[in-house]
Order: C-alpha cells, then structure tokens, then sequence
C-alpha cells in the first residue's frame, strides 16, 4: 500500500492544495506578510501612488535615489521614471559582469480616466466624460462607488493631488444604471454591446449654483473643485485624473484566507517583488533588481512602460560606474517576469482547461508561456530555465504550480516578459492566480500571495 503511494508519488504531477505544508510559523509569517500587502494596496491606487508609496518604503528600508556612484556590495538604490515607473537594485556580493537577477512586475491597473473636458450637465445633475483605460468589462464598472485620484498640474508646473472618496466620511461618484423595469432591451443585447464606453459617465453633483442662468450645475462642481483645490476648468485639460473603486482591501471568506480588492493586477506581483528586496538583510550574492513598471495594461508603450529605454539607461548607468560592459551584465541576467495568473473559477469551467489552469491556494504559478491564438505575442520561456526554476522554488519550499491562461483560443493576454526577454534576457513568466482579474474587486488567495513572495526570494538567493 505505501508502497503503491509513494509511486504514484513518483509518478504523477498533482497540484497541492499550499496550506497541506503550511507550518504555524509559516501561517504567521504569511498573515503578517498579507497585512502589509493590504496596507500597500489601500496606498496606492493609481501607479503613480504606488510608486510614492514604493518610495517611501524603500527609503524606510535604507534605499537612497541613485546618482551615478559606484555601488560597493550590499548599496541599495532606486530610481524613478516619472513619478510612476520605479527600479530598486541591491548591489550583490558578484561582480556586476555576473548580471543581475531581475523581478519584474507592472504598478499600472485597469481604471476610468477623465477624459480633457469632462465637465457637463444634463437634466439638471453634473457629469464627468471617462475613457477607460485598460482592459475593463463595462458592466462591472456601473452602480459602484468610485474614488477620484489624480494629479493636476498647473501653469507654474507645480502639482495638486487630488484623492475623494477614500476616508470614511468622505464623498464617493458613481455611474448610474438602468432599472430592471426598463432594461428588457439592454437585457437583450450581448453583453460587451449593452454598455458602451460613452456611457461611462460619472456623476458628481446636482446642486444649482445660486445667481446662474445656466451651466448652474456645473458650476458648483467648479466651484467646489476651484475653492478646495484651486483649480479651474482649464486646468483640468491637462490633469490626470482617474476613477477607481472606493474603499479598502478586505478579507474575504469566512475563514479570512482571501483578500478581495481593486488593483491587485499586478500590485500582487509588484509588493511580492519590492518585499524580498526590503526584507533581505546584508548583502546578497547576486545583484538584484526589482522594476515596477506602469503602462502594462495598454501595451507597456511610452515612456514609463516596459519597452522605454528607462532600465537599459539604469544598467549602463551603474555599469558604466563601475567599468563593466553593460551588455555583458545584461547577457548574464536572468528574470522572473511576473504578473497575475488566471484562477480556475468553478462558476465558469467553460472558460478554462482544468487540468492547466491555476487553481486558489496552490501556490504562485510558473507559467511557460502566455499570449493567444497559437501562443502569439509570448516569449515562451525555454525547458532550460522553466527547470532550473522550478529546482529553485522546490528547493526553498516554494509551493507553485503550473498555469495556462483559459482554454486555447478562447482568448488570451500578453505580459512583459517578452519585452525584458527581447532585451537579452532568459525570462520566465510567474504570476499570483486571481478570481475576476480586471473587475472593481479582484480576489486573491493569501497562501498564494505569499508565496510570490517567496518565488522571488528564493529567486533573489539562489546561486
Ligand atoms: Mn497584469
Ligand atoms: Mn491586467
């Protein structure tokens, strides 16, 4: 009998439920990790918080902003692209010209942004035009309380932040729906038809501004925005300003094992990546560096995204400091690319292929290649380096699993492991499995939280 199960054990791939080996200590450990990952959340929303947020923790952690020095084993640094596009390095024990190992994850999430010249009224309430950002499903946007977060920068370039809608007490927006009574022909149509983008619209007041003969509701939100921020119409032109979901990261379950929460694609990845650098203590063998990127949600174009020259500049700057080739350091690097991976969802099974997909609480999930349509749009991920990273994480006690995005040809998404992996670079696709990736409240499993941590940490350690 044991022996029969010990070769089935031999024999046979299973994915393991992750708390069967959790120790007390671990689940303590993961708990507290869990805390900290909700707190980075509720910090930040938009990728230009996250950064600042990423910033302040870092700079908590002894990391100083990069200036050009050379770096002597155990520095810690960072820089900033931006305001929204942060690198952090630890300075290894190993020469530069042993390259880096790189955690990579995107700070950027799915939301509604104002569009120039949002303001209008209509039927006597105020209302704000949106163009969403990312990849949202409509529907899932509507009849929610939405916080507005943005920066408005004026003519002289100083800045006003702008954040409503978060502190108890505090007023939230929202976009109205139809009435079931009178939805029979919405209920009709497809559902990626019966909301359209040009009916995002939010609404932010109602009340007629005294000794006006028109534009009297409008008004009133200018005049709110101008006497609390002191800022005008024409200001709001060359604002960033977004709406998200209102409120903080819950626990979620009865048994509190998940957390549900706007933005955790990618912020799972991008605080499991920053922890391990801010919690390794003295110097490590290898160079580490951890990027936390912004615009992965609409191709990682423009100048804060994975494809601008922001980190090459970064390595040849710090390789140029020290005398070590940078496309040498390069070519020695290895990365672990991550972003979320799909959880199978058991309300939908039609959407999925059981046996490939990540299941909640299995482990962070290694994932060898992404993409659609016959894997287009994937840099595929060699045996090479799946295995020798698989090796690491079974090593240190990682619990992982293998993941495929949804069943072949249903659809499918990128990542930017191939824009690190166009660079020079073995990368590897890992990612925290998600429920409802994209919506307003996004669910996670904390076991699998933590241990994208510790993927990346014994990434970070292993020879
Ligand atoms: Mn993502
Ligand atoms: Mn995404």
């Amino acid at each position: 009998m044991s022996e029969t199960a010990s070769l089935r054990d031999t024999l046979l791939y299973q994915k393991k439920n992750g708390y069967d080996a959790l120790s007390s200590a671990e689940t303590v450990a993961m708990n507290e990790y869990c805390e900290g990952y909700k707190a980075y959340l509720d910090a930040g929303k938009t990728e230009r918080e996250a950064c600042r947020e990423t910033v302040r923790l870092a700079e908590e952690a002894g990391f100083v902003a990069y200036t050009g020095q050379v770096l002597q084993p155990g520095d810690r640094v960072y820089a900033v692209n931006n305001d929204r596009y942060c690198i952090l390095m630890i300075a290894g024990a190993a020469p530069l010209s042993e390259g880096f190992r790189l955690s990579v994850a995107h700070i950027d999430s799915p939301r509604l942004d104002l569009k120039s010249v949002p303001v209008y009224e209509d039927s006597d309430l105020c209302l704000l035009k949106t163009h969403y950002y990312g990849g949202i499903r409509k529907y899932q946007w509507v009849a929610t309380p939405l916080a507005m977060h943005g920066t408005v920068t004026l003519r002289d370039g100083s800045r006003v932040e702008i954040c409503i809608g978060e502190e108890e007490g505090d007023p939230v927006f929202t976009i109205t729906d139809l009435l079931p009574h009178l939805a029979q022909e919405q209920g009709r149509k497809p559902l990626a038809d019966a909301y359209n983008g040009e009916n995002l619209n939010v609404l932010a007041g109602s009340l007629p501004y005294a000794d006006e003969d028109s534009d009297r509701i409008r008004m009133t939100f200018l005049s709110l925005l101008h006497s609390t921020y002191g800022i005008t119409e024409r200001d709001l032109i060359t604002a960033e300003i977004s709406l998200v979901p209102a409120g903080h990261a819950r626990d979620v379950g009865l048994d509190r094992s998940l957390i549900g929460a706007y933005g955790q694609d990618d912020r799972v990845c991008g605080y499991a990546a920053l922890r391990a650098l801010l919690d390794l203590e003295g110097t490590p063998d290898n160079n580490l560096i951890c990027i936390l990127a912004d615009k992965e949600e609409i191709g990682s174009e423009g100048i804060s995204g994975m494809q601008s020259q922001f980190f090459d500049a970064f390595v040849r700057r710090v390789c140029h400091a020290a005398g070590v080739c940078a496309d040498g350091c390069i070519a020695k690097s290895l990365c672990l690319s991550a972003d979320v991976a799909a959880a199978y969802d058991p309300n939908f099974p039609e959407a999925f292929e059981k046996r490939n997909s990540a299941l909640a609480n299995c482990g962070v999930a290694l994932v060898k290649f992404t993409g659609a349509r016959g894997k287009s749009g994937s840099s595929d991920a060699s045996s090479e380096l799946f295995a020798r990273i698989a090796a690491i994480m079974d090593e240190a006690g990682v619990v992982w699993q293998s993941g495929e995005l949804g069943r072949v040809d249903l659809g499918g998404g990128g990542t930017v492991a191939k824009y690190v992996a166009n660079r020079n670079i073995p990368t590897i696709d890992v990612g925290t499995p998600v429920l409802s990736m994209h919506a307003p409240f996004e669910v996670t499993g904390k076991l699998d939280c933590y241990m994208t941590f510790k993927a990346f940490d014994a990434f970070n350690r292993a020879k």
